[in-house]
């Protein structure tokens, strides 16, 4: 296999994520910079671009690259905005926002993680990152409102506090599901005091454990 990373980023961008449908130049831009292979262990940096989810250990995983780019290209975030991103993980998608330009608030639950994603983003000096290990299914209510809420990890409903978050305008994506480990992408727009909500399609995430979770 392709193990030089400038050369499967590339290929991957072509072949997994522009053939699917991912047009956004600030969106492929920043997954064109962003050296995903960093992000995982070193037993599988050679499956880094490969079109699929990966383990990270504690039983979660860094999400497909598609995926990604395709939820980063919804969530429409531009520079400087304020971000809350639950479920840091490997810290990946952080990256993909913090390389666009936001401000990015990550937090994520399990403290292994929480800090090896913490390493690896100060070893890529990207400034604008904020992490905290805690319960993300209550936001982060002292750095509120966000003009932008991703969360990487699925829910049986959106919590109340993202809504409560979440500033006008404002745009929230996440994976809900009545099921564990089967969701519908969401995508939730507050304007003008109003909420609307629409669906775009089946995704399969870890689940968001938490007061408001699973
Ligand atoms: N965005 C990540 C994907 C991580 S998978 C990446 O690019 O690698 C989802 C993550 O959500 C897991 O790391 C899991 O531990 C975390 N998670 C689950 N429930 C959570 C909660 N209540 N608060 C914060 N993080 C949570």
């Amino acid at each position: 296999m392709d193990i030089d990373p400038r050369r499967s980023r590339e290929r991957m961008v072509r072949e997994q994520i522009i053939a699917r449908g991912v047009s956004s130049p600030a969106v492929l831009a920043a997954v064109r910079k962003t050296p995903r292979h960093l992000f995982v262990e070193e037993a599988l940096k050679p499956q880094a671009y490969e079109d699929h989810p990966l383990p990270i250990g504690y039983g979660q995983t860094i999400s497909q690259p598609y995926v990604v780019a395709w939820m980063t290209e919804l969530l429409d975030v531009g520079p400087g905005m304020k971000v809350l991103e639950i479920g840091t993980g490997s810290g990946y998608q952080t990256a993909v926002l913090a390389e666009m330009g936001a401000q990015v608030y990550s937090v994520e639950r399990v403290p292994e993680l929480h800090k090896l994603a913490g390493n690896r983003l100060a070893a890529m000096g990207l400034g604008s990152v904020h992490l905290k290990l805690d319960d993300g299914t209550m936001g982060w209510p002292e750095h509120a409102p966000f003009e932008r809420i991703l969360v990487t990890a699925g829910g049986p409903k959106v919590p109340q506090s993202y809504l409560e978050q979440l500033a006008d305008p404002g745009l929230l994506v996440m994976p809900v599901g009545a099921e564990r480990r089967s969701q519908t992408l969401v995508m939730v727009k507050k304007q003008d005091g109003r909420i609307g909500r629409k669906t775009l399609g089946q995704v399969t995430f870890v689940d968001l454990v938490g007061k408001h979770g699973w």
